[in-house]
């Protein structure tokens, strides 16, 4: 398949690139850099030997949008691009709904103009708000997110049913991602945050680097095993597979589905700082700090219905992720900048 991605230079987006290449589809990618860096991509292209059609556009701007699906036979999309800082989205609620629903919309019309209905959508296990339990299942009811960032990927869920439910000819995945961390095992691409990082492991990435001076966990007081937060750390390269595979089933299958990636296992702060430092054998210094607003106990999937739909696992283990995330940070101290 000839698949765009939007949001095409990020994070996810770009091990999505490796491992959709590598499973021998054809790729086009659209970003505006707002968040990224067009070095992102020329590291894809040097990794997969590959030239890979990218344009700087807006996934608002109509008339770009219209233009890449007239120049390139697009069989489906997958949608990377959005603003994504929960902190910042409570800052900025209007710019975070104007940018994340309008982009969405427009990109829907512009597939709908151009008859191109398969559609995977990166949303995000925060919709599932303060969960009454864990692990978490596709079917549970949503009370409500956080953040206005988590309202977006709700909203868009709620937008992208109806398209689908209104014209079932249309396929749409909705994978709800846990935490992504890691990189590619190459060391060439990996998350690249811009200023202080919001996220656990590039945090960790940068105190192990002496970038930073100390971790700040977030809370000891949790109900979990040693008092901290626990989440479902994924590495991103298994992630990335989970697109290839959602994409094969888009292809096959018409209606919307809602579904996990994630490992199903949860590991709190302290276990990812002492896995961090065993892995690597460096020291990464922390402090105990009080709770971060909006921050749950536990979180993590019940990974069961993509292994029924797509067949997909995860594969990699927490050894993996601190491994690559930290040879990421000591080939790139400086990200994508050299
Ligand atoms: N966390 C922390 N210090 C940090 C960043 C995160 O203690 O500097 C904790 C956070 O409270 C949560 C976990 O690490 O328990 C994962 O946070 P992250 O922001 O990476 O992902 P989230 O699950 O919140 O989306």
């Amino acid at each position: 398949m000839n698949i765009l991605l939007t949001g095409g230079a990020g994070f996810i987006a770009t091990h999505t690139c490796v491992e959709l290449i590598s499973a021998g589809h054809d790729v086009v990618i659209v970003d505006n850099y707002v968040n990224s860096q067009p070095e992102a991509v020329r590291r894809v292209e040097e990794l997969t030997g590959r030239t890979i059609p990218h344009y700087e556009a807006d996934v608002c701007d109509r008339a770009a949008m219209d233009r890449i699906f007239s120049e390139h036979a697009i069989d489906a999309v997958i949608h990377f691009a959005g603003l994504k800082a929960v902190g910042e989205s409570v800052a900025q609620p209007l710019r975070y709904y104007r940018n994340n629903l309008d982009s969405a919309l427009t990109l829907c019309e512009t597939m709908a103009a151009h008859g191109v209905k398969r559609l995977v959508f990166s949303s995000s296990a925060t919709v599932y708000g303060v969960p009454d339990e864990v692990p978490l299942r596709e079917d549970m009811f949503c009370k409500g997110c956080t953040n206005p960032y988590g309202w977006t990927k709700y909203m868009i869920e709620k937008i992208l049913m109806g398209v689908a439910q209104a014209d079932p000819s249309w396929s749409v995945v909705l994978l709800r991602y846990f935490n992504p961390v890691g990189a590619h095992e190459s060391g060439r691409i990996g998350e690249n945050p811009n200023g202080l990082p919001n996220n656990l492991m590039p945090f960790i990435t940068k105190v192990a680097a002496g970038q930073l001076p100390h971790l700040n966990v977030f809370g000891d007081d949790y109900n979990t095993h040693d008092g901290t937060g626990v989440r479902d750390y994924i590495h991103v390269v298994d992630l990335a597979r989970g697109h290839v595979d959602a994409c094969a089933y888009a292809a096959g299958h018409s209606g919307c589905e809602i579904i996990n990636l994630g490992t199903g296992v949860g590991y709190s702060v302290l276990d990812m700082v002492q896995a961090f430092e065993r892995v690597n054998g460096v020291k990464v210094p922390y402090v105990i700090g009080p709770r971060r607003p909006g921050d749950v106990d536990a979180c993590f999937a019940d990974p069961a219905k993509a292994k029924r739909l797509l067949g997909w696992e995860a594969k990699k283990t927490l050894e993996d992720m601190c491994r690559d995330a930290w040879r990421w940070q000591c080939m790139n101290p400086n990200g994508y900048t050299t």
